[in-house]
């Protein structure tokens, strides 16, 4: 992880204890630095750093990632910390931290970037039809479909679980973000194109007053 912090004491401490958890550190001691480190798996940054300060560095390193960043502050106004979750920090914890409690703090935001990370790189493959959510892409039969935004947002929630009957209502709140209970159109001409463009009926199945269900054709 990397470490931004100042002050060598409380760097030097802070990289022997996080050792004895098995935790690695590299670490800088601006924010000049930091912002030029290549992107490691967790950052412990402090506020107080003599060039810029920590707030500015987090508006930095989230302009091109989404790494779990955790503030350390001496401040603990309030204030502050809306200020830091708001410009995209994941966790702060206000000095002086005991060690387990920052060790705590590393873990579960380390798992719940894993687990964003892992719904990103989503991958549903069913049949010849395989779709990368995170890309945007689908292939068929290994050749690439090209679908409109809402075809592929709509051909992804029928995907997320083939087979199954979704509700007219669910796929238009969930693709179109809006609660419709008349007439579908819209929908009805998506299913329609995308039908289309997979080249069989089959694929989206209607079920009478229900919804849709994505299978593979027999
Ligand atoms: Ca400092």
């Amino acid at each position: 992880m990397l470490l931004v912090e100042d002050d060598d004491a409380i760097a030097s401490s802070l990289t022997a204890g996080l050792a004895t958890a098995g935790m690695s550190v590299r670490r800088v001691a601006n924010g000049a630095d930091a912002v030029a480190a290549s992107i490691p798996d967790v950052v412990l940054l402090d506020i107080g750093l003599p060039d810029f300060d920590g707030f500015e560095v987090c508006r930095r390193i989230r302009q091109h990632s989404q790494v779990p960043i955790i503030m350390l502050t001496a401040r603990s106004e309030e204030i502050d910390r809306v200020f830091g979750l708001e410009i995209g920090a994941d966790d702060y914890v206000t000095k002086p931290f005991g060690l387990r409690e920052l060790i705590a703090r590393i873990r579960a935001v380390t798992r719940r970037y894993g687990a964003t990370e892992e719904t990103h790189h989503e991958h549903i493959v069913i049949g010849a039809l395989s779709l990368d959510i995170l890309t945007r892409r689908v292939l068929l039969g290994g050749v690439e479909i090209e679908l409109t935004a809402k075809e592929f947002d709509l051909l992804a929630y029928l995907a997320s679980r083939p087979g199954v009957v979704h509700r007219r209502i669910d796929i238009m709140e969930s693709v179109w973000d809006t609660n419709w209970y008349g007439p579908t159109k819209t929908l009805d001409a998506h299913v329609a194109a995308v039908r289309k463009k997979l080249g069989d009926q089959r694929w989206i199945e209607a079920v009478r007053a229900v919804g849709f269900r994505l299978e593979e054709p027999e």
